[in-house]
């Protein structure tokens, strides 16, 4: 949520902070802005409402602003609607102090009312303009100096944060801390780049500094220092990233959402491949002990797409390993005093790394000494660094805010991980680990296959336009895979979908039926196909319409308005495959209301505030 970029060097700030904004636009997408210090000493400050084109319009590409260190923000609004006036940068009263900021102030009202007690007045909504006056006032009281100023404000402050600060009078420096919230810095010669996340400067460098929780650091044009909150240097050492410049590109296909539905099968190629030894599991990479992964109770935290994930895996788990397996929401695990058996392992899934509710679930798990492992695409994510062990997808940066690639990845080691834990409880003979193998290796494959059959899907998105309600049903891991396409459906085309376990409709939801209300019937799961086949007849009696997803060759025991197959697997496995449909009908009545699919209303990617 939120992106933050910096630059300070020979060349024009303003061309390049946009450019890197527009890398991060995904993490926020409601109003953007830059500062830029001229070189007479003046910061200007460009604000404006809406898509980060608008600044770039207004700016001509940044061409208009002149000066060599500037900061630059794209906003996700957490406090005070998203308008010019409450976009970043925000300034103190005098100008003395200019901040971005990603994450919140959690007591910036306690603050707001000290300063106002102090003289200070506010012309916006937002947690950071209380920031900018804060370390106004710290910086004019103590007189220290900006480290000293922005340590005392790490000492009051509740919450999150990756700030960039310009202080008027150092006009050779900028200054940036955080906590909880991402950001890195960039070295190239005679100039340093900040972004939020490593692919918005990968064009100009590849050289990278990781900022740890509650340091800071000044960055001057030729060097770099990082201090702790007590303000004593830090030692550093710049890492290059092995990351391809151009992935993070559309590469020709008109979204990105569609350009990662179509990596798929590489991602999950490459993931399996990684963690498999010919006909074995292999996480030796990862550290991954068998006394590691050895637990009576594995408890899952996780939010959005990746708590789906979750619920595949703990019915995949469940039925091969029989360890009792718990998934949570994150934000709700955080805080609601969980048990935990002394021998339990918690499992945090997440694409970024940065989610918040699952960084702090966590945290919270390694506070009662419960072990904790983690399944994360973005490398070095806060997440990665803080889990006892961590394994990585291989998806690729993931740009389109509905996450599809990094889903499927995490899929793929949660197979993996099943099958070592079937093993490591003796219920799985080579035979059988290896036929599982062979299966999960002929995946990509498939999804290749169904990436070929994508007109039934888009001419059934363009001949329903109109939807109003959808429900989509399954039982068991079917019901897992309802969850992730109907939270793919509302999110990019804003219908209003529910995912059902067959046999509950009767208990209420089925009064929202009417006629022609679209039920789409997930029926991979042989044992209890007829089950909800017998669920599609009583919703088709009441005028339902009805679409069945399924596998090739398999007869579906109900008459359906609409059939769809995908090419037949084991049945633990049926949420790779399932999901491949239920991605591309989102994406095409997404794009069937014109919509903007890359960047839904009201989302962002990377949910680095609770
Ligand atoms: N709290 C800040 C605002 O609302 C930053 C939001 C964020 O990082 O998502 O402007």
């Amino acid at each position: 949520m939120c992106g933050i970029v910096g630059y300070i060097g020979k060349k024009q700030a303003a061309p390049i902070l946009l450019e890197a904004l527009k890398k991060l636009e995904y993490r926020g997408y409601d109003s953007a802005g830059l500062a830029v210090r001229s070189d007479g000493g003046e910061v200007n400050v460009i604000k404006t409402q809406g898509r980060l084109s608008k600044l770039c319009d207004r700016t001509q590409n940044g061409t208009a602003v002149e000066g060599t260190c500037g900061i630059g923000h794209t906003r996700w609004a957490t406090h005070g609607e998203p308008s010019e006036e409450n976009a970043h940068p925000h300034k103190c009263m005098d100008g003395t102090v200019t901040v971005v900021h990603n994450g919140i102030l959690e007591n910036y009202r306690e603050l707001r009312e000290k300063l106002v007690r102090n003289g200070y007045t506010f012309y916006t909504q937002t947690d950071t303009e209380v920031i900018a006056d804060l370390l106004d006032y710290y910086y004019k009281k103590y007189k220290a100096g900006p480290v000293d100023t922005i340590a005392r404000f790490m000492m009051r402050a509740r919450g999150s944060y990756a700030l960039a600060v310009l202080f008027k009078d150092c006009p050779d420096d900028i200054y940036v801390a955080r906590k909880d919230s991402p950001m890195i810095i960039g070295a190239g010669r005679g100039e340093y780049f900040i972004a939020s996340d490593v692919p918005a400067i990968l064009k100009y460098t590849k050289r990278v500094y990781y900022i740890e929780n509650g340091e800071m650091a000044r960055i001057g044009r030729e060097s770099v220092e990082f201090y702790n909150i007590d303000r004593e240097p830090v030692e550093k050492h710049c890492v290059r990233v092995k990351m391809d410049e151009n992935a993070a590109e559309k590469g020709g296909y008109e979204h990105f959402m569609i350009k990662e539905i179509h990596e798929q099968p590489k991602a999950v190629e490459l993931t399996l491949n990684s963690y498999l030894n010919g006909e074995y599991v292999d996480f030796s990479d990862c550290k991954l002990t068998d006394k590691f992964l050895q637990t009576d109770e594995i408890v899952i935290v996780a939010c959005g797409s990746a708590y789906h994930v979750g619920v595949v895996i703990q019915y995949v788990v469940e039925k091969l390993a029989r360890i009792p397996v718990r998934v949570e929401l994150a934000s709700e695990f955080r805080y609601r005093d969980p048990v935990l058996g002394k021998n339990a392992l918690v499992v945090a899934i997440s694409q970024s790394g940065e989610t918040a509710d699952t960084l702090a679930a966590v945290r919270e798990a390694k506070e009662r000494g419960v072990r904790t492992l983690a399944i994360v695409n973005v490398r070095g994510s806060s997440i990665a660094r803080e889990a006892d062990r961590t394994i990585y997808t291989f998806a690729g940066p993931e740009i389109a805010v509905a996450t599809t690639k990094a889903y499927s990845t995490q899929l793929a080691v949660g197979y993996l991980l099943a099958l070592e834990w079937a093993r490591i409880e003796g219920r799985l003979d080579d035979v059988q680990c290896a036929a599982y193998i062979e299966e999960l290796r002929s995946l990509p494959q498939k999804i290749e296959e169904i990436l070929q059959n994508k007109t039934p899907i888009q001419k059934f998105s363009a001949d329903h336009p109109t939807m109003k309600d959808v429900f989509m049903i399954g039982r068991g891991i079917d019901y897992a895979i309802c969850m992730e396409g109907a939270l793919k459906l509302k999110e990019v085309s804003y219908v209003h979908t529910e995912a059902y376990a067959a046999g509950e409709l009767k208990h209420g939801t089925i009064s929202l039926i009417e006629e022609g209300t679209l039920v789409v019937g997930v029926l991979t799961q042989r044992g209890v196909s007829e089950k909800t086949a017998s669920n599609l007849e009583e919703v088709r009696s009441r005028g339902a319409f009805i679409v069945t997803v399924a596998f090739e060759g398999d007869k579906i025991p109900v008459e359906a308005n609409g059939a769809y197959t995908v090419p037949a697997t084991d049945e633990l496995f049926a949420a790779s495959l399932i999901v491949v449909p239920l991605q591309l009908f989102a994406y095409y009545v997404s794009l069937q209301r014109g919509l903007d699919v890359d960047k839904p209303r009201n989302l962002a990617k990377s949910v680095t505030v609770e």
